[in-house]
């Protein structure tokens, strides 16, 4: 591997991070005490962790860079749709037997945001019948939820009985739609991820750990260098506790 040329981010930490990126930059966040010599000894020292997570991240295949053209793929519910342009305006339409995702004909940038807002009406619509259904099921009981645009994870659990998706997951099969709300909703009585949280979320869903592979490996291809429409990805992060070494 080529030297490791990390960003490093220095505060009044007490720890030693080292985090890797989608992109496969690397950061490394430091007290303000440690010399950049010993930064650099950390470095080397976990050289393995660091070349394991970038062939994990080389792997990964490229996310498409949409241009908004005709001809496009757009995944929807699992599934791709080619991007077409109706000669009169009208509203966003997907036509289901033909894989056909038709816009109203408009520039690149208008497209874009068109697509988007469709996006997420989808998935205000149909993450909301799954939560109600899914909650409902289980006997669980959430206080709101919302939808966000978080490129970083697809949903989360507050403390207060919160949830949060992020309207990406429109893009995913139901299947893992599902399992990303049953995660979710699972935190409401686990806020963590132990052993009690996996039994209860595998009370719920049998399955889960199919899909929480099938997850991690179709998300992945979506992750990078679609800045408009970035899957969630996960970050590594190595933190050792009061390196002072
Ligand atoms: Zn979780």
């Amino acid at each position: 591997m080529s030297p490791l040329n990390p960003k490093i981010i220095r505060s009044h930490r007490r720890s030693l991070a080292l985090t890797i990126a989608p992109d496969a930059t690397l950061t490394i966040r430091a007290p303000w005490w440690i010399s950049l010599g010993a930064i650099k000894r950390f470095t080397r020292r976990h050289r393995d962790w660091i070349e394991k997570r970038l062939t994990v991240l080389k792997s990964r295949p490229l996310a498409p860079v949409h241009r908004y053209v005709a001809g496009e793929a757009f995944w929807y519910l699992g599934e791709k749709y080619k991007l077409n342009f109706a000669a009169i305006g009208g509203t966003v339409k997907l036509n289901q037997s033909a894989k056909k995702l038709i816009l109203p004909a408009g520039g690149p940038r208008l497209s874009k945001k068109k697509i988007i807002a469709w996006y997420k009406k989808e998935a205000r619509r149909i993450i909301g019948a799954r939560l109600d259904h899914l909650a409902a099921i289980s006997g669980y009981h959430y206080r709101s939820w919302r939808l966000t645009s978080a490129g970083t994870r697809w949903g989360s659990c507050s403390s207060s009985g919160n949830l949060n998706f992020t309207w990406r997951l429109i893009m995913l099969p139901p299947a893992l739609i599902d399992y990303v709300i049953n995660h979710e909703l699972a935190h409401l009585r686990h806020p963590n991820h132990s052993r009690a949280f996996w039994q209860e979320v595998a009370r719920r869903d049998p399955d889960y750990l199919a899909r929480r592979t099938w997850l991690k490996k179709i998300a992945a291809p979506f992750i990078y260098k679609a800045p408009e429409l970035i899957f969630p990805a996960r970050y590594d992060t190595l933190i050792v506790v009061n390196n002072t070494n």
